[in-house]
């Protein structure tokens, strides 16, 4: 190709077969397009209202851009790619419409789908009027596609080839030289639309950055799934400008409403993207964990190899095994239906306590309290955004992350020693000081415990005594449902790792409040840093023994109070 001043620039060969129609008709230029809204200016040119439509209501009475601009960088910037290459969708599911309309014409062009797969291409194909022709993946070959016969079945009005990679639900993923060998078959002829939804659980690489090596190559992502954002909708086709430009004027003039827009930045700041990074590891790590007790299940026949979120398992009798967890109020997805998957299921990987269901419901076990005494609590002010999970009954996971390390590792104590699992994340105003970020953590932290104790029947009152090194510290904790808190001890540093000494008593203050709990502590010592681990490890003991409930069901036990209610 020439590359030449955009003018007397020639056409990517692959537009003179999208529909000629769209090809030339001019895009709607909405009000929007034309002024941007972060230029100053006064806008009386698209009949909005002047005012917010209720009051704290930011830019909600504006059309938003088409495409965002504050999203757009940040989402070139997640897949390393130019804005002229990249057209934000309402979710992948859009983007792949999108390709049916500016390229398919009804009741003459096909589409290739490479079953199973997802079914949207068949779906979105069909409401075009687009006919759909299946080339099945090679169920001896891991359900890999068969360039070979894919290359035989295009015909002349072929248009799309879809393939999904890692591809859903069978998991596998597809060889990036196989990808290259389509393209290059499919030439000036047909776009090869790859859809790597799940890319990011994979160890395979993206292929966003063969687009510019070839003119038929678009690539389908989303933040659906690995940034946990399905229900913002947000996806995107990358892929040569043209075709970029071709999508944009078919996808509607506002798109992406403007809290959306909002979300999605939130979601892609560095520090949630870490986190999120490492809750995609655990539920890898979680998937291996799945696959091996999966083994040990009355019925699994097979279990195919995945790269993604999800696991296929071919059992006996997939009606019958998708029952057995209704019957829990657990669901997974029968895959029967779809080409070579008869008995075939198809299991998202959630939450550790998730999975727990699904095995207790595949053992039949009596459903105790199907999610343990457990708590997920959001608490937002103008200061910090905190959201906490606890759940009395299970010791793991524990991940804390309040962008101060010393009191991550205090909070993990709590919950260490406590024998419980806590998931605590904050997003405070570090950058004025710890001390709400601090206090936060600890209502939310309380109030969380108190929500997941419920009635309290089966605890009991406690304390306990810990010594660290020249440091030893009491802490007595009674689950009263009354709030006082006796604190006595002095810390001979002004901070330890970050943490303001002076606000230890304060965390704990706001921990009992919240918990309703009357605690004394004392401690005594010499080195701040033992003297805090000490607080917070005896707190994390008593706390244990408070909560501890015996193996008999709520019914049976009975409440350590003479009053019948704590
Ligand atoms: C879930 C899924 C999608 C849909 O993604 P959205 O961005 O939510 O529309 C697309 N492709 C595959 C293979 C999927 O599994």
């Amino acid at each position: 190709m020439t590359q030449t001043t955009p003018d007397q620039r020639i056409e990517n060969p692959i537009l003179l077969r999208a529909r000629s129609h769209v090809r030339t008709m001019a895009a709607y230029s909405s009000a929007r397009s034309l002024y941007k809204a972060d230029e100053g200016y006064i806008f009386l040119d698209a009949n909005e209202c002047a005012y917010e439509p209720y009051i704290g209501s930011v830019g909600n009475n504006r059309y938003p851009a088409q495409q965002p601009a504050g999203v757009m960088r940040k989402i070139c910037e997640l897949y390393d790619v130019s804005s002229r290459n990249i057209v934000l969708t309402r979710g992948a599911d859009e983007a792949i419409d999108i390709l049916l309309r500016s390229f398919c014409e009804a009741g003459e062009d096909s589409v290739v789908i490479c079953p199973p797969t997802f079914p949207m291409y068949a779906q979105a194909a069909t409401i075009q009027g687009a006919q759909v022709i299946e080339v099945p993946l090679r169920e001896s070959k891991n359900f890999t596609p068969d360039i070979a016969a894919i290359r035989a079945a295009i015909q002349n009005h072929t248009k799309i080839i879809f393939l999904c990679t890692p591809n859903n639900p069978t998991g596998g993923v597809v060889d990036i030289a196989d990808i290259i060998e389509l393209c290059d078959i499919c030439a000036g002829h047909a776009l090869v639309v790859v859809d790597e939804t799940y890319i990011e659980y994979a160890h395979q690489k993206t292929v966003t950055g063969l687009i510019e090596s070839y003119p038929n190559l678009v690539v389908l992502r989303t933040l659906s799934k690995a940034y946990a954002a399905a229900g913002l909708r947000a996806g995107v086709a990358i892929a040569q400008s043209d075709i970029i430009a071709l999508m944009r004027k078919i996808l509607a003039p506002y798109p992406i409403p403007q809290p959306v827009a909002a979300e999605i930045e939130k979601i892609l700041t560095p520090k949630n993207m870490a986190r999120l990074n490492e809750l995609r590891q655990a539920t890898l790590d979680r998937r291996e964990r799945v696959i091996e007790e999966l083994k040990t299940i009355e019925g699994v026949e097979e279990i195919f190899p995945s790269t993604a979120n999800f696991i296929l398992v071919r059992v006996r009798n997939a009606e019958e095994f998708c029952a057995r967890c209704l019957q829990h109020k657990v669901i997974v997805r029968d895959q029967s239906h779809q080409l070579n998957l008869k008995n075939c299921v198809r299991i998202s990987i959630g939450s550790e306590e998730d999975m727990r269901a699904l095995f207790s419901a595949l053992r039949g076990e009596q459903a105790v309290t199907v999610k343990g005494r457990s708590a997920h609590i959001v608490r937002k002010t103008l200061e910090t955004a905190i959201d906490v999970r606890v759940n009395l009954d299970q010791a793991t996971p524990i991940y804390i992350s309040t962008g101060i390390g010393f009191y991550d590792h205090m909070l993990e104590q709590i919950a260490k020693h406590g024998g419980f699992s806590l998931v605590l994340s904050c997003e405070g105003d570090l950058q004025i000081d710890a001390h709400h970020t601090v206090e936060d953590c600890a209502i939310a932290l309380g109030a969380a415990l108190k929500q997941a104790l419920g009635d309290k029947r089966g605890i009991e009152r406690y304390g306990f005594t810990v010594p660290m090194d020249e440091s030893l510290c009491t802490v007595s904790l009674d689950l009263s449902g009354r709030f006082y808190l006796a604190f006595d001890g002095e810390f001979p540093d002004q901070t330890v790792g970050g943490l303001p000494c002076d606000m230890v008593e304060h965390v704990f203050r706001s921990l009992a409040e919240n918990l309703q709990a009357n605690c004394h502590i004392a401690v005594k010592g010499k080195n701040s840093h033992h003297m805090i681990e000490a607080c917070f490890k005896a707190f994390g003991r008593a706390l244990r023994q408070a909560m501890k409930r015996d193996a008999l069901t709520q019914e049976q036990s009975d409440l350590p109070s003479t009053k019948g209610l704590l």
